[in-house]
């Protein structure tokens, strides 16, 4: 057996896995059907939760924008925004990140092989086995399908139809516009720490304004069934934008891609393999955000892996950890975004206008977005930090009760 652990895909959750399981001291061969830097469509925002899985070690070089806040775009065109002092994440662009997290695996003693296809997988009882595109086998202990969205891994394990169900999956398209560092700047009202959401018109949906350091990543996604036609929707979102912001957007290329979200309620581990990020289905349902989730799920995936390995055992019972790790993790904010997006407009025209007017609100927001807190965390957190908050409330109660009178 040439391999403890073959890990199909370079993007953040398989080079997450596969720097893990090398740093575990496991032979790892982490194969990669492109070659890194390559292109993804994706926002760039990547929040704190994965972040700090790098710890200090992450070029500072890479991040483009240091964010720390969000403002939700009413259809009326009010904002409502929830900002902190604390850093709750980065914008980046995505080709130099998966670059950087590529590289860091093969630092860390993971056989990096670009260029290199899996056309299928399989296992048996002895052991796992890929055949790339250009006619190799290679064989290991265990294998993690870290292929992204249209996993050929997660398809030809079984662990999903061959063809996707367009009812369960998200699509996004977004696009990179140059726009200078003042042009950033003054695109997000004087703000370009703020990642900025904007509803979608007519459609379950949304769009994003994130700053980087001279562009803007603009962009759309939701439910595939609500997406089409994409590119109209697209176009006509970036015109809106361009009013808005008073600043010409030259498009240079529309890039799309799928989304999975069904991560929680999908088989994604059997005998001796296992799916991890995108291909697992672990993405905010509302948000489309998958980047934190696919590196987390990464940690989890090694971590099973390793332990596995030093116990002999390659059984889907004991590789089961993995997913309950990740559904205790994941699960409650997954369901709690399901519920916010399935809410629509109503819900940023509701709750988060009521929310907006507390400052607690922006710290729990920091909260989540640093992984310090899920969402089931959130009624706890109200009422540790509420008596913090009566002094401000009051405040506004006699102001309001003054202004009235008088
Ligand atoms: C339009 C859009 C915008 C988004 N914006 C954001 C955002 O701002 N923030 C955020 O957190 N998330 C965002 N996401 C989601 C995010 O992009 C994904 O959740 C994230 O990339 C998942 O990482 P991953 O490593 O699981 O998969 P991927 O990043 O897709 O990586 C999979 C890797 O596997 C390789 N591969 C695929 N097939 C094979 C094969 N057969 N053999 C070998 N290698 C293979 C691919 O080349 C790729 O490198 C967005 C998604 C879309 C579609």
């Amino acid at each position: 057996m040439s391999y403890d652990v073959i890990v199909v895909g370079a993007g953040p959750a398989g080079s997450i896995t596969a720097h893990d399981c090398a740093k575990a001291g496991l032979k790892t061969l982490l194969l990669e059907k492109s070659k890194h830097p390559r292109e993804k469509p994706c926002g760039g925002a990547v929040m704190y939760r994965g972040l700090h899985i790098l710890r200090d070690r992450f070029p500072a070089g890479l991040a483009e924008r240091r964010i720390h806040g969000l403002r939700f775009i009413l259809p009326s065109g009010e904002g409502i925004e929830f900002s902190s002092e604390k850093l709750i994440g980065i914008t980046t662009f995505r080709d130099r990140f998966d670059e950087f997290l590529a590289h860091r695996a093969a630092d860390a003693g993971a056989d990096l092989r670009e260029m290199t296809r899996v056309k299928h997988a399989s296992t048996s009882p002895d052991g796992v086995s890929v055949l790339t595109a250009n006619g190799k086998e290679l064989d290991a202990q265990y294998l993690v399908g870290a292929d992204g969205v249209n996993s050929v891994v997660a398809r030809t394990l079984g662990l999903r139809p061959p063809r996707k169900n367009l009812q369960r999956v998200g699509l996004g398209m977004e696009s990179d516009f140059y726009v200078g560092e003042d042009g950033a700047i003054e695109a997000l009202n004087g703000n370009p720490s703020i990642l900025e959401i904007i509803p979608v018109e007519g459609r379950v949906a949304y769009g994003w304004i994130f700053p980087k350091r001279e562009h803007l990543c603009i962009g759309i996604a939701g439910a595939a069934v609500h997406m089409y036609p994409l590119r109209p929707a697209f176009d006509s979102f970036l015109r809106r934008v361009e009013k808005r912001i008073g600043i010409p957007l030259k498009l240079e290329k529309r890039r799309v891609h799928f989304l999975g979200a069904d991560g929680i309620s999908s088989i994604n581990v059997r005998d001796r393999a296992l799916l991890v990020g995108d291909a697992a289905g672990f993405v905010d349902p509302m948000m489309g955000e998958g980047i934190a989730y696919a590196m987390r799920s990464g940690v989890h995936a090694a971590d099973v892996i390793a332990r596995a390995a030093e116990s002999g055992r390659y059984d889907r019972h004991y590789l089961e950890q993995y997913q309950r790790l990740c559904k205790k993790e994941f699960e409650a904010n997954f369901a709690m975004a399901e519920w916010a997006g399935l809410k629509g407009t109503f819900f940023a025209e509701t709750v988060l206008k009521t929310a907006a007017s507390y400052h607690l609100a922006s710290d729990i927001m920091a909260k989540i977005a640093r992984g310090e807190i899920g969402y089931s965390a959130i009624p706890l957190a109200v009422l540790k930090d509420l008596p913090r908050e009566i002094p401000r409330l009051l405040q506004r109660r006699v102001r309001a009760r003054l202004n009235h009178s008088s």
